[in-house]
């Protein structure tokens, strides 16, 4: 199992840490500030740095099979360090506060759209939900203004937990058809921004939504009869 840092604390570009385990996949450390792919987040980047001063490239982080298991993956041809060796793990920070501001972006997102989630993904620089609705109901510039009335705003983002038997008693929690939450060890992780949304998610976000910055729809289009796709981005970059 690995101390998951970026739970507490998604802010932390960097951590002491020592290698547990190498393997065909990667390594795995004592803990980590990298987050693993998953809930439509991608994995971080970044580097390790050896007592030589000496770096190695992660070139993504996903989840092993047991609950809170990181794996570190290696830029291909990278000979890995020997299990023990201390290492400070530094994310590619740039990228992550992107995914962070995008991915908190999709929490106003799915408060603005009232309609089933059925999937979604982020990437540094836009990133898309898509909704079981009709074309006809999704309008982009209502939506790209009351997300930026959201962001400007300035609501707060607070993470927490919830009880699986409370989230069980409150099954409209789960907006997100495609990904039920991580079951079976007595607690969900929770986002809270209040007056806005409240859901379960392990990813990371920023504190507050003004963090985000301006953002514009950069296309809705349909994916499918259930899937109705919204993209956003940073209103600085093009899709
Ligand atoms: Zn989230």
């Amino acid at each position: 199992m690995t101390e998951l840092v970026f739970r507490d604390d998604a802010y932390a570009r960097a951590c002491d840490a020592r290698i547990v385990a190498v393997d065909g996949r990667g390594l795995r450390l004592d803990r980590t500030v990298f987050y693993p792919t998953g809930g439509g987040q991608p994995g971080d980047s970044g580097h390790l740095v050896l007592p030589s001063g000496e770096t190695l490239a992660v070139a993504d982080t996903v989840k092993g099979e047991a609950a809170d298991e990181v794996i570190h993956v290696l830029a291909p041809g990278t000979p890995p360090p020997a299990p023990g060796t201390p290492v400070v793990a530094r994310l590619d920070w740039e990228r992550r506060y992107a995914h962070m501001r995008l991915h908190t972006c999709l929490h106003l997102l799915s408060a603005v759209v009232a309609a089933p989630v059925t999937g979604g993904r982020i990437a540094a620089d836009k990133a898309h939900l898509d909704f079981d609705i009709e074309m006809a109901l999704l309008d982009k510039e209502r939506i790209e203004t009351r997300l930026n009335e959201l962001i400007d705003a300035g609501h707060g983002v607070e993470p927490g937990w919830i009880g699986d038997e409370e989230l069980d008693a409150n099954p409209r929690l789960v907006k997100t058809m495609s990904v039920a939450p991580p079951r079976g060890q007595g607690r969900v992780r929770i986002l809270s921004i209040p007056g806005v949304d409240l859901q379960p998610c392990g990813g990371t976000h920023v504190r507050n939504t003004r963090e985000i910055g301006r953002v514009v729809v950069f296309k809705i289009r349909s994916e499918g009869r259930r899937n109705k796709r919204v993209t956003v981005g940073f209103a600085a970059s093009s899709a």
